[in-house]
Order: structure tokens, then sequence, then C-alpha cells
């Protein structure tokens, strides 16, 4: 009887077992709190007496929950690879997929084969296909899955502590699962696995790393570790199964370009392609595409000096799809205190290289700095190119700039520097109020493009250097080379009075709303 469970659960093409799964615990990286839990939920299972003599009940099912790829199934697999307990593998779609009337059945075929060869485990991938909430229900297949449903529900609650049968169900949608599935006795724990951090994937990259060739020198820790870390770095919100592709992506990249090994050309190249798709080649060498290297190398040294902002990664001009120009950041993910000027190493005053310590900036200050790079690419055209030659291309930034300048201010209510402004407002008639805000906008905005414009202007050298290097080399300079080239090279001296130097803040009551810029 027990072999004729084993022997339909084969036939429905669910629950086969497997005595091997070929993954172990150390196969499944960054996870290690997770994997605590679930070493103590197997102990139970497999009948430690501790657990039974302090009267603690095993749990009869664990809920692994958690976006695609984050290592659920792998993580299941290795409970089973490291325990060398039987594996019944199962998918919730497959029980209803077929035939009317199959679902129940299938359900008590898989339980059944489990309990025949326990200690074992169950693993039912997908489970808000079977165990969607009843009321969710209104397709033709609800009557089915609910069937299915009801089967699990009875098999898990039938469960004795003897059956040694452990139910695993991975699911991303929590939220589908009928309430029943989660009631004490059903699926008791629920262990969420979520997208891993930069010092968890460095350890996801190391597990993925093992048999590609990744340069070992010295002592074996440089620069495999340096690779996989800065790998790390730029793969904010990748999952485990992104990052393995990833590092499978480069090798491919590796054999194509005929490299020995992957470094971190051919990682960015494989970050890019999946983010941006193939690049479509270079530009050709024309007059357009030195401007745009202009411009864009212009906007890049204004954010590298911009407090607030975060790092720069690189920037590039290959064309990919209809992207023409890109800059990138380092995204700080784990970054938890407040940036200061002097944490944000290039913000300098205007008219020097000296790190400026301008304390802890708060949120609104560094909205307040975040305009003036927004005009930055049209101050660079404005510099470079004359007056007339501001183009329609720049104008977004513009647009949003503005955006953001009226917001500030209508928000200012909330900062100290304007504090008693509501308190004006109601003193004040309508019409004065509304002149004023428009006035504090517009003073905003004078400010923070004539400090883009001091910048370009100072900085006409750098961004010389930025635009031939990025027109001369593969269309593409580090972010480390452009903070470089802004630290290094001589800052060009004002002729007249600056514009600039004026803090981005709104102004307090009663001082004047005429800024010393004017507006192209
Ligand atoms: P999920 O079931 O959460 O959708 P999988 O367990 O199927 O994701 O993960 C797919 C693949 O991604 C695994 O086979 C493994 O190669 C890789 N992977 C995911 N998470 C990890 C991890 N924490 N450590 C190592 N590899 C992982």
């Amino acid at each position: 009887m027990e072999q004729y469970g084993a022997h339909r659960a084969m036939l429905y093409n669910i629950g086969q077992s497997s005595k091997d799964t070929g993954v172990r615990y150390k196969d499944v990286a960054g996870v290690d709190e997770v994997k605590a839990d679930i070493t103590e939920v197997m102990k139970m299972v497999l009948g430690d007496t501790r657990y039974q003599d302090m009267g603690a009940k095993p749990p009869r099912g664990i809920l692994l929950e958690g976006p695609p790829g984050t290592g659920k199934t792998y993580l299941a697999k290795a409970m089973a690879g490291d325990s060398g307990l039987p594996f019944y593998s199962a998918v919730g779609s497959e029980f209803v997929e077929m035939f009317q009337g199959v679902a129940a059945a299938r359900v008590r075929d898989l339980f059944k084969a489990a309990r025949a060869t326990a200690p074992s485990i169950i693993f039912i991938d997908e489970i808000d296909a079977l165990g969607r909430a009843r009321s969710a229900q209104a397709d033709s297949g609800s009557q089915e899955r609910e069937q299915g449903l009801l089967q699990l529900l009875y098999e898990m609650d039938g469960m004795k502590i003897d059956d040694k049968v452990l139910v695993i169900g991975a699911t991303n949608r929590k939220n589908l699962l009928d309430e029943a599935l989660l009631r004490p006795g059903r699926f008791d724990r629920s262990i969420y696995m979520g997208r891993p951090t930069v010092s968890n994937r460095v350890k996801i990259l190391q597990v993925h790393a093992e048999g590609k060739p990744i340069p070992h020198e010295g002592s074996g820790r440089y620069p495999e570790e340096a690779l996989l870390h800065q790998t790390a770095e730029r793969t904010v919100g990748y999952s485990g199964a992104e990052l393995a592709g990833l590092l499978n992506e480069a090798s491919i990249l590796a054999v194509r370009h005929q490299k020995m090994a992957i470094d971190l050309d051919l990682i960015t190249e494989a970050i890019d392609k999946r983010t941006l798709g193939l690049s479509t080649g270079r530009l050709p060498d024309t007059e357009a595409k030195r401007r745009l290297a202009t411009v864009e190398a212009g906007r890049a040294v204004v954010l590298a000096l911009t407090p607030g902002i975060p790092q720069l990664e690189r920037l590039s001009i290959a064309p990919r799809g209809p992207i023409l120009s890109r800059l990138s950041f380092v995204y700080q993910e784990d970054y938890g205190g407040r940036p200061t000027g002097r944490e944000h190493q290039m913000f300098s005053g205007a008219g020097s290289n000296a790190v400026e310590d301008t304390g802890p900036l708060g949120d609104y200050e560094i909205m307040c700095a975040m305009l003036v790079p927004m005009y930055a690419a049209r101050a660079t055209e404005i510099v470079f190119y004359g007056e007339r030659g501001a183009t329609l291309s720049t104008a977004p930034d513009i647009g949003r700039a503005g955006a953001l300048a009226h917001w500030l201010v209508e928000q200012s209510s909330l900062h100290p520097l304007v504090r008693d402004l509501p308190v004006l407002h109601s003193m004040l008639p309508i019409e004065n109020t509304a002149l004023k805000f428009e006035r504090h906008t517009a003073r905003l905005i004078r400010t923070a493009y004539s400090r883009a414009l001091d910048i370009i202007r100072e900085r006409q050298d750098a961004i010389r250097t930025i635009a031939a290097e990025l027109c001369d080399g593969s269309d593409l300079v580090e972010g480390s080379r452009i903070v470089e080239l802004v630290r290094t090279t001589p800052v060009q001296k004002r002729d007249g009075p600056a514009g600039g130097d004026a803090a981005i803040a709104l102004p307090r009551e009663g001082e004047s709303c005429e800024g010393s810029a004017t507006f192209s």
C-alpha cells in the first residue's frame, strides 16, 4: 500500500522523491539566521528527545516567503541534502493544471508517499497556486483548487509527531494564502527570505565564483575578494539567482572577448547587458558627440561637488537602445547616517579644492543642494557654447528643477529657516503671499543656477579633460577618475563677483528676494 502511494505520486509526476538533491547548507550563502532556524526545526522533526522532554511540539510546516530567486527552493533542497532525507518536491500549479478532480488525490498521494519513507521532507513551491484564499477564487479552476487546499489542510491536521514528515511551502505571495493554512498546526513557522544585503551578496558571489576563472594572487584573498566586493556593491537589489546569473554571464563574455579570467570590465558589461540591453555600438566621432561629452562632463563635475549625493560610479555616453548617455551612482543601501560635507569628500566651497566641513546635512539642505546639478547641463551649454548655446536637450532638467524649487518653497513652512513664514502668510493679503511665494521660488532658482554657472566656469579644464577622455576611450569614464580630475585640476579664478556663493537655502523673511544672476 505504501509502495502504491509512492508509485501513484510518480505517475502524476509530482512528489518524486530524490535521495540526494545535490545541494548542501554550505551552498546557500548569506542566510545564516534562516539556516539556524531551520536546523532547529529539523532536529525537532527528526525526534531530538531534548525537545520532546521539554514538551515542545515540532512544527508541521515551514513557509518560506520572499521574492523569486532568493533561495527558497535551494534552501529546501539543502535541508534534504544535508540530512539525507527523502525529498518530495512539487509545484502548486501542478496539482490543478491537468485534469479535473485530481488535485485532492495528488495531495493525498504526495503525503502518503512521504509518510511511507519518513522521516522525509515535502516541498511545495508556489504554494499560493494551491492554497489561495478561498474567497479570492473566482476562476474556472477554483473548485479544483479548493479541493486540493482542503486535502492539504486535512493531511497537515492529520499528521502526528511520529510521522516525522516536514512540509515546506514556498511563496512570493503570502498575502494570497488562505488564512487556514497559516494557523497553528499547519504552517507554524513563516520565514522571510529577502534580497541579500551587500555583505550577503559577497557571500553568495563567493559560492558561485567557485570553479570560475577569477584571478587569485598573493594570499589568494586579493584580487578575487576585491572583485567580488565591487560586484556586490554594484548589484543592489539583485537576488541570489540574479547574482549567480551575473557571474555566469561574465564567464560567457570572457569567452567572447577571449579573456582568460573574469574581471571588473566583464562584470560591468554583464550588469549593463542586464539593465540596459546590449550596447548598440559607439557614436561616430562628430561635433555632436563632443558636445554631448562636454555637457555630460559638466553635469558629472557639478554632481561630484554636490554634498549629500551618492558617489559617482561612472559616466557613459555609449548608446544603448534609445539611451544616449548615463551617469551611474554607487548606491549606498547600508548607509545609516546622514551625509556631511566632510564625508562627501568632493564637496568644497566654490573656488577651492579644500574639503569643507558643512556639518550634518538635513534632507531639506540636501534637496536644496540638489537643485545645483539640475542646472549643470544648461550652465555647461552656456559657458562652453555661448548665450545662444542652450538647447532643448537640457530643458527637461530645468523643468524638473523648477518643480523642485517650487515644492521646496511650498514645504518651507516646515523648515526652521523659514518657520515664521506661515505666521506672516496669515497676516499678509493673499496677493502679497502669492507674490512672496513666487519671489522666493525665483530666488532659489537663481541662486542654484548661478552656483552651477560658477562651478562650470571654474572647472572648465577638468570638464574638457573628462570630455576628451570620454570621446577617446571607450565612451566611458569611471567615477573615481572624475573625482580625481576634479580634485587635481587647477580651478580657474573668477573675474567678477560670484553670484553662486550664497547658501542654497530659502531666505529669511526680510531678506531681499532679488538674486544677482540672470536666468537665461
Ligand atoms: P526561489 O525558490 O526563492 O525562487 P531558488 O532557490 O530557485 O529561488 O534560487 C535559484 C538559484 O539561485 C539557486 O539554484 C542558486 O543557484 C541561486 N541562489 C539563490 N539564493 C542563493 C543563496 N542564498 N546562496 C547561493 N545561491 C543562491
